[in-house]
């Protein structure tokens, strides 16, 4: 599939994981044609895989952005906070970004985006990218996306609550402070270990793997979690050298 949807451009491989039905929905599609894939991955930037950004991190492949974004939809409106939780690259964050601040809000409220990532070098490197585009270098000015350096697996409280969680690496397990964080309604994007949920051990299943949950905080505050692919994420860690 990945020979198939990549492109020469940024709009060919949009259009090509459009076609192929990798992005279903419009809004996803169009605010990926927004962001340049160039501007965030050093080689093969319109191929449909991921690549090494440095220091053990990888920006994923542009399919899995487009699925993190579709399965958060309905959460990412004109006015909606959103944390970004293993910003990496900083790709996805300005993806997020154009969803969020597409139009003023119904209730007045500005959008804004937070990356987090615990390698200080790669909070430099997205900003380093987001600042090679106009709208980018905009978003950062006006405070509508920010990156932090911290521990990704405590959130970041002082933005909370969070209309929308994307996490880029994969837990050890659904962290209960993430969910805390969390608006009511709000909803959650995690790959988690399979060893999670208990039963993947002892079975058959090659190394466990990894699943994303798409974990959900309704108006009452109760939580509804659900298990839906399985993926392969680096892992959500300690600060190497830590
Ligand atoms: N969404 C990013 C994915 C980057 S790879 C992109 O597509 O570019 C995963 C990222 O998670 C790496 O940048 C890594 O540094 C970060 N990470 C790993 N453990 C973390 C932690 N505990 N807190 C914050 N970030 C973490």
């Amino acid at each position: 599939m990945a020979w198939y949807c990549s492109g020469s451009t940024n709009s060919e491989l949009i259009e090509n994981l459009s076609r192929t039905g990798l992005i279903k929905d419009e809004r996803v599609k169009k605010a990926m044609l927004g962001v340049d894939r160039a501007h965030y991955a050093p080689s093969r930037p319109y191929s449909d895989s991921p690549q090494p950004i440095g220091h053990g991190a990888t920006i994923s492949a542009p399919h899995m952005h487009g699925h993190a974004c579709e399965y958060l939809i309905d959460f990412l409106l004109p006015g909606s906070r959103v944390l970004d939780i293993g910003s990496g690259s900083g790709y996805l964050t300005h993806v997020l970004a154009n969803l969020v601040m597409g139009a003023s809000s119904a209730n007045g409220t500005t959008g804004q985006v937070i990356g987090v990532d615990h390698i200080p070098e790669l909070v430099d490197l997205a900003c380093d990218n987001m600042r090679k585009s106009k709208q980018g270098r905009s978003f950062l000015e006006s405070g509508s996306v920010k990156f932090v350096t911290a521990d990704g697996r405590l959130g970041w409280k002082e933005g909370a609550p969070y209309d929308a969680i994307h996490v880029g690496a994969a837990a050890e397990k659904l962290h209960p402070t993430l969910v805390e964080q969390l608006r009511a309604p709000g909803r959650m994007f995690i790959p988690v270990d399979a060893e999670y949920d208990g039963r993947a051990e002892g079975s058959l299943e090659l190394g466990g793997g990894q699943y994303i949950w798409v974990v959900d905080k309704r108006e009452d505050g109760s939580i509804h979690k659900e298990k839906v692919f399985q993926v392969s994420y680096v892992p959500l860690t300690d600060r190497p050298g830590t």
